[in-house]
């Protein structure tokens, strides 16, 4: 049964089941952010909507949660690529110039691509892709990828000096590392 509450002045959408075999309430919030209460067979609806009530913190946080990491149905498609396209170039040419500046490594060539799964990559003949996702990013994770690839250029690995690297202009790489794999498309 669907139902709606007022919690804390947000109207939430919630699936009320009711299990015969259930002796206790189960409160559930999916990944995409829908709510569900499992309740005993006799279980009075007002005493549910208390339980829900009670818990209104947590679900809220939880729907916020989801929400900022629900999958974006248009990102990834081609439309949407080759709207972005220029822009990225844009992005990664200047970051890439502005790092570069402290590295000063050697680059064949730079490219982006609609790349499924990774953010960037680097090849061993020099040559950076990026992924035009990343004019979804907040910068900072910009600045971490860019730079991620471009120590690729010196390290082709992830050694200690890889990260060694990357730390003389991001500090604090292990927290935009972590920050990125909350990101997905
Ligand atoms: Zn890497």
């Amino acid at each position: 049964m669907r139902r709606e509450i007022n919690l804390n002045g947000k109207i939430i959408g919630y699936n009320i089941k009711k299990n015969s075999r259930a002796k206790n309430l189960s409160l559930t919030v999916s990944r995409n952010g829908q709510v569900g209460l499992t309740v005993p067979k006799y279980f009075p609806i007002f005493l549910a909507e208390k339980f829900i009530k009670e818990k209104a913190e947590w679900i809220l946080e939880k729907i916020e949660y989801s929400l900022k990491n629900t999958i974006n149905p248009i990102v990834g498609h081609k439309k949407d690529y080759l709207e972005k396209k220029e822009s990225a170039l844009a992005l990664v040419e200047q970051k890439i110039n502005y790092f570069n500046c402290f590295y000063n490594f050697d680059i064949k060539s730079l490219q982006i691509k609609n790349q499924k799964t990774r953010w960037g990559s680097c090849s061993t003949s020099r040559n950076l892709n990026f992924s035009y996702k990343l004019v979804y990013l907040p910068e900072s994770l910009v600045d971490y990828v860019i730079v991620h690839e471009l120590c690729h250029l010196k390290q082709m690995n992830h050694s200690v000096r890889f990260w060694d690297l990357v730390s003389e202009t991001i500090p604090d790489w292990k927290i935009r590392r972590k920050a990125l794999k909350k990101h997905i498309f």
